[in-house]
């Protein structure tokens, strides 16, 4: 049916002239028959012949590079191809061509359009099918994109273009970063009994921040350790070059110890010091009045603020007074262990000796650079629940790399620095073509003729 319509529209704006009354009729018939996927079959097939005459007629095309020093070109029949689109599938057949002189051939609207041999869907339509893919399950996912514009993606087949996209790609810079964060977060994965692999998955997550502020993936991992993130994110950047400035963490295990080295400074979350100062205690059985009092204390302590001018704006007299408030507030967290391991806290008096080595980093980085860094790892704590929350509405019984894969697109799509849309954007190849084709007469040719 489609072949009728497209093929009738093409007679009659190629041969005898057609009235206007005939073309609404057709392009209505059109439109209401194969919709937007007909009419974009259409202008294919127009270009496809076009392109193909002028190369027969010796003049050349973009991308069409020829064959042979002599090459002169026939006509040799034509192809079907389909492609998914988000307007639905288009179906056309494009012509094949073959030179007489050395019999090569070659299908010009495929070289023209700059497609791969095998490719059968468009990039709009994958990026599509990945937004819906990361914001829901797989199933309803498939059920949602039916819904929205004819586009039959079964589920099986939004899985696989997910995970056969390069679309989850990190940040391969080697840019140092003013920040940097790690954490975790625990998901359900595909549990394996003969392998002993429980149901209890975690993400790993590494964010850069730049001086502008922006937020930069750097990676996203499940079922390696942090040292092994750490040297993926370093192994990029040559001769000791730091990952970041400053590594703010909330003072897990092995975070510390894999990136504060990639760091020129590392800053302990001061929110943990307080809460996990509570959780160590309660682990030593002290009682909750007791826990209470030391966190209490503990937060007086640490909070010790930067001035609000700018750096340049601050006498040194009062630099030196920082240097003083913060070399007595390490001297009172010295104080606070000691009546801990007095009273027997031993876990707790442990945890916060670890913990006071990178209490003040931040007061320290800026009264050496004057630039002011945060307390906190709120930020990447926010993203990882969020991250938590979405993977679980999805789907239980991730693999560790799919799981990984979902990471690495929410938290690309959710950082601020735009990855996501800068990755999709050279693979759309929109550059403006295509307007002009489809307006036909531009503002240009109107000119002469006085508008
Ligand atoms: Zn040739």
């Amino acid at each position: 049916m489609q072949d009728i319509i497209t093929l009738k529209v093409l007679s009659t704006i190629s041969e005898n002239g057609f009235s206007l009354d005939e073309l609404v009729f057709q392009t209505r018939e059109l439109f209401e028959k194969e919709g937007l996927a007909g009419f974009v079959g259409l202008i294919l097939r127009l270009a496809d012949e076009k392109i193909c005459m002028q190369i027969v007629q010796g003049k050349p095309v973009y991308n069409q590079v020829a064959c042979c020093s002599e090459a002169r070109y026939e006509y040799q029949g034509s192809l079907s191809r389909r492609f998914r689109t988000s307007v639905g599938t288009v179906a056309i057949k494009w012509r094949r061509l073959r030179c007489c002189n050395c019999g090569r051939t070659s299908i010009p609207l495929r070289d023209f359009l700059g497609l791969d041999r095998y490719k059968s869907k468009t990039s709009e339509l994958e990026k599509m099918v990945t937004e819906i893919v990361s914001e829901q399950s797989y199933r309803r996912s498939s059920n949602h994109l039916d819904s929205i514009g004819n586009i039959p993606v079964p589920k099986s087949t939004a899985h696989r273009w997910v995970a056969q996209s390069d679309c989850d790609k990190m940040d391969d810079s080697d840019e140092s970063f003013d920040m940097l964060f790690a954490d975790g977060t625990g998901f359900k994965r595909r549990p394996d009994k003969e392998a002993k692999i429980n149901n209890r998955g975690e993400l790993r997550v590494a964010l850069g921040v730049d001086k502008s502020g922006s937020i930069v993936p750097l990676a996203a991992f499940s079922g390696k350790s942090w040292d092994e993130i750490a040297a993926a994110v370093q192994c990029q950047r040559q001769n000791g070059k730091p990952v970041a400035d400053m590594l703010v963490s909330d003072g897990e295990r092995g975070i510390a110890e894999s990136f504060a080295q990639l760091c020129n400074f590392h800053q302990r979350c001061h929110w943990h010091c307080v809460n996990d100062l509570n959780y160590t205690m309660w682990q030593d059985k002290a009682k909750k009045d007791e826990r209470k009092q030391m966190q209490k204390k503990l937060t007086a302590i640490i909070g010790v603020e930067l001035p609000e001018e700018d750096f340049e704006m601050v006498e040194d007299s009062d630099k030196e007074v920082l240097a003083e408030a913060v070399a007595d507030a390490e001297y009172d967290v010295g104080k606070l262990i000691k009546k801990l391991y007095d009273k027997g806290y031993v876990t707790a008096g442990d945890y916060l000796t670890r913990a006071s080595k990178n209490m003040f980093s931040y007061a320290r980085r800026w009264l050496l650079t004057g630039i002011v860094g945060p307390r906190a790892s709120s930020m990447i704590e926010r993203m990882m629940r969020e991250l938590a929350r979405r993977l679980k509405r999805m789907a239980f019984g991730w693999s560790e790399e799919g799981a990984a894969r979902m990471a690495r697109i929410i938290i690309k799509r959710f950082t601020s620095a735009g990855q996501w849309e800068k990755y999709w954007k050279k693979k759309l190849k929109i550059n403006g073509n295509v307007v002009l084709v489809l307006r036909g007469i531009t503002a240009d040719d109107l000119q002469p003729l006085g508008r």
